[in-house]
């Protein structure tokens, strides 16, 4: 996670991390290497199902598009703030249930973010460790258990 200077459309744009304890679960590599988007994997129904049913549940206050992208292994997923939305890219190495609880953790950041951690986000040289810790505050616990709540009301 970082504060991202680069481009227009990332003025607004950082990356929160979601990485430590599943990397060593991690999952063989893909055989959906040039799926871009998770939704495209006719195989991922429950994750289909997971994102439908946080889209209906728990909507961000900007739409949210979800991508896989080639990450380091020790990130799982993140969230980036666009001006316009969010995106959440997910490790392409992952495997459908990871991938699930993955992306209710970044679910939770769409939802939980706020325009502190945008000031935060912009402010110049700001340390990873203090901002990683505004991006998992309380907002995001609250958020989080939503997210929860609504993936176990999809049952
Ligand atoms: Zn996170």
């Amino acid at each position: 996670m970082k504060p991202n200077p680069h481009g227009a459309d990332q003025l607004a744009a950082v990356l929160c991390c979601y990485r430590g304890a599943l990397a060593s679960r991690m999952g063989s590599p893909s055989d959906s290497a040039h799926a871009h988007s998770p939704t495209n994997r006719p195989e991922w129904r429950e994750f289909r199902t997971v994102l439908a049913g946080l889209r209906d549940r728990c909507p961000p206050a900007l739409p949210v598009v979800i991508r896989t992208s080639w990450l380091p292994e020790t990130i799982l997923g993140q969230c980036l703030r666009r001006d316009k939305r969010f995106v959440v890219q997910l490790n392409r190495d992952l495997v459908e249930p990871q991938a699930v609880e993955v992306l209710c953790h970044e679910w939770a950041h769409a939802l939980a973010w706020n325009f502190s951690l945008d000031r935060l986000a912009k402010t110049p040289g700001i340390n990873p460790v203090e901002f990683d810790r505004a991006c998992h505050d309380e907002a995001w616990g609250c958020a989080y258990s939503r997210v929860w709540r609504a993936y176990l009301e999809l049952g």
